[in-house]
């Protein structure tokens, strides 16, 4: 477990490489605090897989070296759920934590009872100087809990093992090289109109 100094110290990082000093981001790493406590040492690969792309990614990023980039992160982007599963590659024995809405009290931790609940105000929504207000309550509520409102279960991983790395095409259309998932997907998803994001200048 992080001590007071080391949590602040890591949040600080956090806040840094996400650009804003979102609540989330220390809710996050005490999350994946708590989540490497109980998973301990593994065999394989520490990998980690992110129920929401809101702040906890970045979070996970910072604290376990598991990124996007390198693979280790997996985001569940359409799921939305603030959790995470932390898990052994090698055998897919893992740790997953999420808030407990339950744990969290209206009355002692209303700021943060309504963050949960997406119940804050328009003026928050509107962001300036409500949001950061709020930011900081949120954030002091927190830290008079922490781990308090968290819950966590034991999973085995489904698809643990390693991503298979799909073979490389050179797209009929376009020429450019891309991924691609069988014999018959010989045009890559832009030309054929599936991951169309601008259109020329
Ligand atoms: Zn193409």
């Amino acid at each position: 477990m992080l001590t007071d100094s080391e949590f602040e110290k890591v949040t600080e990082e956090v806040f840094k490489f996400h650009t804003k000093r979102a609540p989330g981001l220390a809710i996050g790493v005490a999350m994946v605090d708590l989540a490497r406590d109980l998973l301990g040492p593994v065999k394989g690969r520490l990998n980690v897989i992110s129920e929401t792309q809101a702040c906890l990614s970045d979070a996970i990023q910072i604290m376990t070296g598991c990124t996007t980039g390198n693979r280790y992160l997996r985001v569940l982007k359409d799921l939305g759920r603030y959790a995470l599963t932390l898990f052994d590659r090698e055998d897919g024995r893992g740790v997953r934590v999420f808030i407990d809405l339950k744990k969290i009290d209206a009355e002692k931790t209303p700021e943060l009872y309504r963050f949960f609940r997406r119940e804050r105000g328009d003026a928050v929504k509107k962001g300036g100087n409500a949001r950061e207000v709020s930011g900081a309550t949120i954030l002091g509520e927190f830290m008079q809990v922490k781990r308090d409102i968290f819950g966590s279960q034991r999973v085995k991983v489904i698809d643990h093992g390693k991503p298979t790395m799909l073979r490389a095409r050179v797209c009929g259309e376009c020429m450019e090289s891309f991924l691609s998932r069988d014999e018959t997907h010989d045009k890559c998803d832009f030309c054929s109109g599936k991951s169309r994001y601008f259109v020329q200048a």
